[in-house]
C-alpha cells in the first residue's frame, strides 16, 4: 500500500540529478545509500500519567529520554479533560469543540449516540472530524502502525494506517510490544514513518487506587518498561538512531476522597432533563416544556460544582460552539464526581469508589499532562514552560514532513524543541 519505495525513489534520482548539474568535483558524489534514511516517529501516550509523576524512580526510561532530549514542565491538557477528546487532539491539533469528540459520551442527532466503550460507534467515520495525522501520512505515501489511539478503528475515505490494533486491554503489554515489533518491516515491508502507541493501564490503576497510589506506580513503571521495550526493538530494528520518540499523556490524575459523590438525579430529575454524560463534566439537555425551570435552577455556582449555558462557558476552555455540546455543562469541582444514584448506592455498600478520577479544570495542577522528545530532530536537555497540547499536532506533521491540517495549534511554540528550529 506504501508509496515509500516510490519516494525513495525519486529521491535517489534528484539527488543524481542535481549531481549532474553540480560543477565538477574531485571526489565522486556520495552513493545513493548516503542519502539520508527516511525517518520514524515514535508516539507513545500513556494515559493519565501526571506531569509529576516522572523523576520519582519509576520512570528510568522516560527519564533518559527527558534527560538526552526535551520535556515540558506539563502539558496543558484540552477541554474537557477527558480521554477520547484529548487523544484525538493530540492528532488533529483540532479542540475538541473543532473535531466532534467533545466527550466521552456524547449525542448527535444525525449520528445517535457515542460512548468509548461502544466499538461500533467508534468505527463510524462521521464521529472522527478533522483528519487524523495517520490519515494524512498515509495520504503522503508514509506507511503508519497504529495501537489503539482513540479514533484509529474509523476510515477515513477508506484510509487506514497500514498496521493497527482496536483496543484490547486484555492484551499483556509484552504481547503488544512483540506485535508492534512485528510491523517494524522486517519481513520486507518498509519500515513504518510514523508509530502511535495507546497505552491505558495508568489510567486504570489511578481511577482504582489514586494518583500515588502503590498500584498506581507499578502501573507507571510497567508502562516505562513498555516504552523501554520498544525502543529496545526499534534499535534492533537498526531504526534508533533515526527515530523521533514522543512521550505524551493526555491528562494527568487527581485525588477523589472518601464520599465526594453526588447523584446526577439531584442536580435535575429525569423529567426535566435527559442526562448525556456524567462524570466530571456532566451535560444536560432539558426535555420540552421545563428549559426555563432546569435552567434557571442548574445555571451558577453549586456547593460541588457550576454550570453554564453552553454559549456561556469560559472562553478560556474554548468549548461550546459544537452541535454535541449539550445546552447545559456542569463542571464537577475538583475531586467530586456525579454519578446515576444507583451506582453512588452500590458504590457506598460496597465501598468500592473510584479514587482518583479527570476531567477537571486543565488549568489544575493535577490534570497536568507529559510531554517528552528525544531522537535526531531534537535538542539535548530542553525544558519546556508549559504549552496547550493543540501544539503537538504542527510539531508531529513536520516530523514527518507533511503539511499540517488546519489546526488550532500554534506551530512555534514547539520550535525551541528542535534541534534546527
Ligand atoms: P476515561 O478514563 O473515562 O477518560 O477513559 C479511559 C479509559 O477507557 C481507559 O482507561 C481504557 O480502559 C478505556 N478505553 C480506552 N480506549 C478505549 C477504546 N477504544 N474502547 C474501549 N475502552 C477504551
Ligand atoms: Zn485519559
Ligand atoms: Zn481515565
Amino acid at each position: 500500500m506504501s508509496d515509500l519505495p516510490l519516494r525513495l525513489a525519486s529521491l535517489v534520482l534528484l539527488l543524481s540529478l542535481s549531481a549532474c548539474a553540480a560543477p565538477p568535483r574531485h571526489h565522486a558524489p556520495p552513493p545513493p545509500s548516503a542519502a539520508p534514511a527516511p525517518s520514524t516517529l515514535l508516539l507513545v501516550s500513556i494515559d493519565g500519567l501526571r506531569a509529576d509523576a516522572l523523576g520519582r524512580g519509576d520512570t528510568p526510561h522516560l527519564d533518559r529520554l527527558a534527560a538526552g532530549g526535551v520535556r515540558a514542565q506539563w502539558m496543558r491538557p484540552s477541554y474537557p479533560v477527558l480521554t477520547f477528546p484529548n487523544h484525538y487532539t493530540l492528532v488533529t491539533g483540532l479542540r475538541p469543540d473543532h473535531h466532534g469528540i467533545v466527550h466521552n459520551s456524547m449525542n448527535d442527532a444525525a449520528l445517535g449516540r457515542f460512548v468509548v466503550a461502544d466499538s461500533d460507534a467508534g468505527r463510524v467515520p462521521g464521529w472522527w472530524q478533522g483528519v487524523p495525522l495517520w490519515t494524512s501520512a498515509e495520504r503522503a505515501g508514509i506507511a503508519t502502525g497504529v495501537w489503539a489511539w482513540p479514533g484509529v478503528t474509523a476510515p477515513r475515505d477508506g484510509v487506514m494506517p497500514r498496521d493497527w490494533h482496536r483496543f484490547d486491554a486484555g492484551v499483556p503489554l509484552e504481547a503488544r510490544v512483540e506485535r508492534i515489533a512485528g510491523w517494524l518491516g522486517t519481513s520486507g515491508r518498509p519500515p513504518p514513518g510514523l508509530l502511535a502507541v495507546y497505552l491505558e493501564n495508568v489510567d486504570g490503576a489511578g481511577h482504582d487506587h489514586g494518583p500515588d497510589a502503590p498500584e498506581t506506580r507499578a502501573a507507571i513503571r510497567a508502562a516505562d518498561a513498555m516504552v523501554g521495550a520498544l525502543l529496545a526493538r526499534l534499535e534492533a530494528a537498526g531504526l534508533a538512531e533515526r527515530t523521533n520518540v514522543l512521550v505524551v499523556s493526555d491528562h494527568g490524575m487527581a485525588e477523589v476522597p472518601e464520599g465526594h459523590y453526588l447523584a446526577v438525579e439531584d442536580m435535575a430529575s429525569m423529567e426535566e432533563a435527559e442526562v448525556v454524560s456524567i462524570g466530571q463534566v456532566v451535560g444536560l439537555v432539558p426535555r420540552s416544556g421545563h428549559e426555563a425551570q432546569v435552567t434557571a435552577r442548574l445555571v451558577g455556582r453549586h456547593a460541588h460544582y457550576q454550570c453554564w449555558n453552553k454559549a456561556a462557558i469560559p472562553a478560556r476552555l474554548q468549548y461550546g460552539s459544537h452541535p454535541r455540546v449539550p445546552p447545559i455543562v456542569c463542571q464537577m469541582d475538583e475531586g467530586w464526581n456525579a454519578l446515576p444514584r444507583a451506582t453512588v448506592d452500590r458504590r457506598n455498600a460496597s465501598g468500592t469508589h473510584d479514587r482518583g478520577a479527570h476531567g477537571y479544570d486543565p488549568d489544575s495542577p493535577a490534570m497536568r499532562a507529559v510531554f517528552i522528545a528525544d531522537g535526531p530532530a531534537f535538542g539535548d536537555g530542553v525544558v519546556l514552560p508549559p504549552f496547550d497540547n493543540v501544539d503537538v499536532y504542527p510539531l508531529l506533521a513536520r516530523l514527518l514532513g507533511i503539511a499540517p491540517q488546519p489546526n488550532d495549534g500554534d506551530p512555534r511554540t514547539l520550535l525551541p524543541a528542535l534541534r534546527q528550529p
